[in-house]
């Protein structure tokens, strides 16, 4: 069975058990779109974590939804009837910010604004600003292409100009 793998390779606490608090990331802000009921819910904190539910799902041919804070607006983190739901708001650590470089190396779980408070400690700017940068993730901002105002002048996180390089990815 794929939830025994799961436990098994996943550490103690990664797997959503109550289906109260897991209720909570079957579906993103689009309240008119459908969404199913998942199997489990887990939110990985490493991506030796992540590696392995993606490899579980596939060995058991169970669908995975990625999902960050759910703030989308089209259904896109919505979950699939028996599907697993990966959150991934435990990986918000943020790595790296090299100013040299203009180079920030951060979990996908990182909300928008507090990537923006780390990078004006350094006297940097990071400027992708939807108005959801409270809440949303840089890995669901760069998965959705989304930006505010601040981006008509640079661009939006997978695209950014030189002095908003990319963030990039890590565990
Ligand atoms: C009040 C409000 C204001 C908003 N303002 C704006 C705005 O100004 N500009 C704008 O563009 N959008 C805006 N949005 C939409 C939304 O906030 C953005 O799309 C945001 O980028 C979603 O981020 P999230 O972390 O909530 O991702 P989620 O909603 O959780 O996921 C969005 C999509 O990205 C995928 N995804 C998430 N994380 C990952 C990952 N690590 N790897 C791969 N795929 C991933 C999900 O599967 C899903 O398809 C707004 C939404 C709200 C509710």
């Amino acid at each position: 069975m794929l939830i025994d793998d799961l436990r098994q390779e996943l550490a103690a606490g990664r797997m959503v058990e109550d289906p109260g608090v897991a209720a909570g990331f079957v579906h993103d802000e689009a309240e008119w779109a459908p969404y199913g009921t998942p199997l489990v819910v887990v939110r990985p904190r490493t991506a030796l974590e992540v590696r392995s539910v993606v490899r579980a799902c596939a060995r058991h041919g169970v669908p995975l939804v990625t999902r960050g804070a759910g703030t989308g607006l089209s259904g896109g983190a919505n979950a699939v009837e028996g599907c697993v739901v990966l959150s991934t708001e435990a990986m918000d650590t943020i790595h790296e910010i090299d100013p040299v470089e203009r180079l920030a190396v951060v979990g996908p779980g990182v909300v928008n604004d507090d990537l923006r408070a780390a990078c004006a400690e350094q006297g940097l700017w990071y400027p992708p600003d939807p108005a959801s940068a409270p809440w949303s993730t840089i890995g669901g901002n760069v998965a959705t292409n989304a930006g505010g105002l601040c981006c008509v002048n640079s661009s939006p996180p997978q695209s950014s100009p030189p002095r908003s390089s990319p963030p990039r990815f890590t565990s």
